[in-house]
């Protein structure tokens, strides 16, 4: 009797939750349950976003060096708020991107990745009850981050206006509307999450386009966290415009940015952010409550690939001049091969992420009326089971108020090597045929 009373007793203190409110509802991620399904079922993983060919050479090398080079004090810690010689020449890149000085004590901070430098963001200037205005379709962690900072998100739509004269649609045709962006605006606004160039559509925002999300943000007080990990990743003679840049702007932005994307080594997960000190000291208190410091070897690393840059900057010979021209190609081959086989693409005007309409496809995967999942979702779960292609369901990228409006498109990433891309060409053709002869 007494061993049952014990052991009721002990179910009773089980049941009470264990797990904090401000994590209800945001336990589900994309990411864990895709990269999950192309491990167990692709051939061809064009899923998440990763080059699947080398980082640079001389990057590996400073990695290599920095390993031997008989420094062992690259094997302890280092200053919370990044490695000095990171902080230093990032500040003195970005001091020629933005033209402005930078102290690269007070205006730079390196992250965990730029997944930890936005996660800093949202803690350390989201309150309880502020909204944050972010533009769909999003990188997906912003809503749960937002909300696990106590905020509201609120959320406007980039709308597509396909071209009329029967021309493959360009990420350039997916804009915002000027009134809309201007409602969302209110006394309660704290921040709007801006990122160009955009994952999943590629979109390289305008300066017209930022000149009116500036204007908005001024006139209401609002600040702008700029994820710009694509910075580099621009095409056809585009320009990536920096938002800090413009006027009244570099007071209330910050520049969140990620050395994985930047020099092909997302598992280096080495980010930063750089801003002004009166926004960034306040990120400080975040990170060294946190994480600290990120590996100190790979900021060693990451220092003197950004030397190498600073050095060859706008050169041929530069790593951000020759990765954007290879991608390109890479796109340029992509938008063919999809375009070839029906499943008409959204042409990228930047970083490596194509967006491509399905509905010719729709036969073979039959929707099932009233299910929870959206369509994209069951018709990727679909694809890479039985074709072995993995891509990514484009309203992942949308709250789930808006999910529904968008559930006839998929995301391919295109960093891949020749042989990867001309597979899933092979498994894309051959799916074609099938159809054909069915
Ligand atoms: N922002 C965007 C828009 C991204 O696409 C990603 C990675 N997919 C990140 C941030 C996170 O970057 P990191 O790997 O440096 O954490």
């Amino acid at each position: 009797l007494q061993t049952h009373s014990l052991s009721h007793s002990l179910q009773a203190k089980m049941s009470r939750p264990v797990q904090a409110r401000r994590l209800e509802g945001i336990d589900k991620n994309i990411w864990v349950e895709f990269v999950k399904l192309a491990a167990t079922y692709s051939k061809v993983n064009l899923g998440q976003g990763f080059p699947d060919f080398p980082a640079p050479d001389f990057l590996t090398e400073a990695l290599s060096r920095a390993l031997g080079g008989g420094n062992h004090m690259l094997h302890q810690y280092t200053r919370a708020f990044g490695h000095p010689p990171l902080v230093k020449v990032l500040a003195q890149f970005f001091e020629k991107l933005l033209g402005r000085d930078l102290d690269p004590m007070t205006n730079v901070m390196v992250t965990v990745g730029a997944y930890q430098a936005l996660f800093c963001c949202f803690q350390a200037l989201v309150d309880e009850g502020d909204e944050v205005i972010i533009i769909e379709p999003f990188f997906d962690c912003y809503e749960p981050m937002v909300k696990m900072a106590g905020g509201t998100p609120v959320f406007v739509p980039l709308r597509p206006n396909p071209p009329k004269d029967g021309k493959l649609m360009s990420s350039a045709d997916w804009q915002l509307d000027a009134a809309e962006l201007a409602s969302k605006f209110s006394e309660r606004t704290k921040a709007i999450v801006l990122n160009s160039p955009n994952n999943p559509l590629g979109k390289v925002f305008s300066r017209g386009e930022l000149g009116l999300i500036a204007e908005l943000c001024v006139k209401h007080d609002v600040l702008c966290i700029s994820d710009e990990v694509y910075e580099w990743l621009v095409y056809d003679g585009k320009q990536h415009i920096r938002i800090a840049s413009l006027e009244g702007m570099w007071e209330r932005t910050v520049i969140v940015g990620s050395a994985g994307k930047t020099f092909s080594a997302t598992g280096w997960k080495v980010g930063w952010v750089v801003g002004p000190d009166r926004l960034l000291k306040h990120l400080r208190t975040v990170h060294q409550n946190s994480v600290y410091h990120c590996a100190t070897i790979a900021q060693e690393a990451v220092a003197q690939g950004f030397q190498r840059e600073l050095m060859l900057y706008g050169k041929p010979e530069s790593y951000f001049v020759q990765l954007p021209k290879e991608l390109q190609q890479k796109r340029d081959w992509l938008v063919q091969s999809l375009d070839g086989v029906g499943m008409k693409p959204i042409i990228p005007e930047g970083t490596y992420f194509l967006v491509a309409d399905i509905s010719q496809f729709k036969s073979d995967v039959p929707d099932v009326p009233d299910s929870d999942e959206p369509y994209d979702y069951r018709f990727t779960k679909w694809m890479v089971k039985n074709k072995g292609l993995a891509a990514i369901p484009l309203s992942a990228f949308y709250s789930e108020a808006h999910k529904n409006n968008y559930t006839n498109f998929i995301r391919f990433c295109f960093a891949k090597e020749e042989a990867t891309l001309k597979a899933a060409n092979d498994i894309l053709q051959k799916w074609k045929q099938e159809k054909t002869s069915s």
